[in-house]
């Protein structure tokens, strides 16, 4: 299964890495182009600056190829910005700058809701379905969820908190789990997605692909 990673900004590279753990590289795509996506059968979107990386999705003609694989059900992972994106609405944050988004996740969020960068904090989380533990979350920045509608269904919670969701395979985090140093939500969404996709997954979290 080759997977992208949208690689306009923020933190790309701690994706990259992330799945580095548990894929062979040659199945990671770095996503900056149409062309990128078409080779992409799954697609991670990082947290970084969602105002900007809106901007730099219709600004390289980005935008709508991606809204179409979204509503065609490419399985997705969003971290924080990437959450941001993905959402039905967003409440209006307190600088007032707010990005368009996809409207393919029906929650309801609100930018930096958690704090600015000073009071960014790591806390452990309770995520449904994952062995070994709660995950160790890191909220930088983060949008918070203020409510969730019809067909999102809440999977990761921050004491009482909804912190994580997802509608079919589209997944979004107010945390950051490519930034924790635990592989296992990475794992978790990548055997799904081969789940729904009925496509081998290369690496530790599935059988090696032949070369040719
Ligand atoms: N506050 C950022 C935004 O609104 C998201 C923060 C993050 O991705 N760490 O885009």
């Amino acid at each position: 299964m080759k997977v992208g990673v949208l690689a306009l900004q923020g933190d790309v590279p701690e994706h990259l890495a992330a799945l580095g753990a548990v894929l062979h590289g040659d199945d990671i795509v770095p996503v900056r182009t149409p062309e990128d996506l078409a080779e992409a059968e799954a697609l991670f979107m990082p947290g970084g600056e969602s105002t900007t990386i809106a901007r730099l999705l219709v600004q390289g003609g980005l935008w709508n190829p991606i809204a179409d694989r979204l509503k065609s059900g490419m399985p997705t992972l969003a971290t924080c910005a990437g959450l941001i994106l993905l959402s039905h609405e967003l409440v209006p944050s307190l600088s007032g700058l707010d990005p368009p988004t996809f409207d393919v996740l029906n929650v309801q969020v609100r930018r930096n809701d958690y704090g600015s960068q000073g009071e960014s904090f790591e806390a452990p989380i309770r995520v449904e379905g994952l062995i070994g533990g709660p995950f160790p979350g890191v909220f930088i920045r983060s949008p918070r969820i203020h409510s969730v509608g019809e067909g999102v269904s809440p999977f990761a919670w921050h004491g009482s908190e909804v912190v994580g969701v997802r509608s079919g395979m589209i997944w979004g985090l107010c945390f950051h789990p490519e930034l924790s140093g635990d592989p296992r939500i990475h794992r978790m969404f990548l055997e799904s997605a081969h789940q729904a996709l009925k496509v081998p997954i290369s690496g530790a979290t599935g059988p090696r692909r032949r070369r040719r």
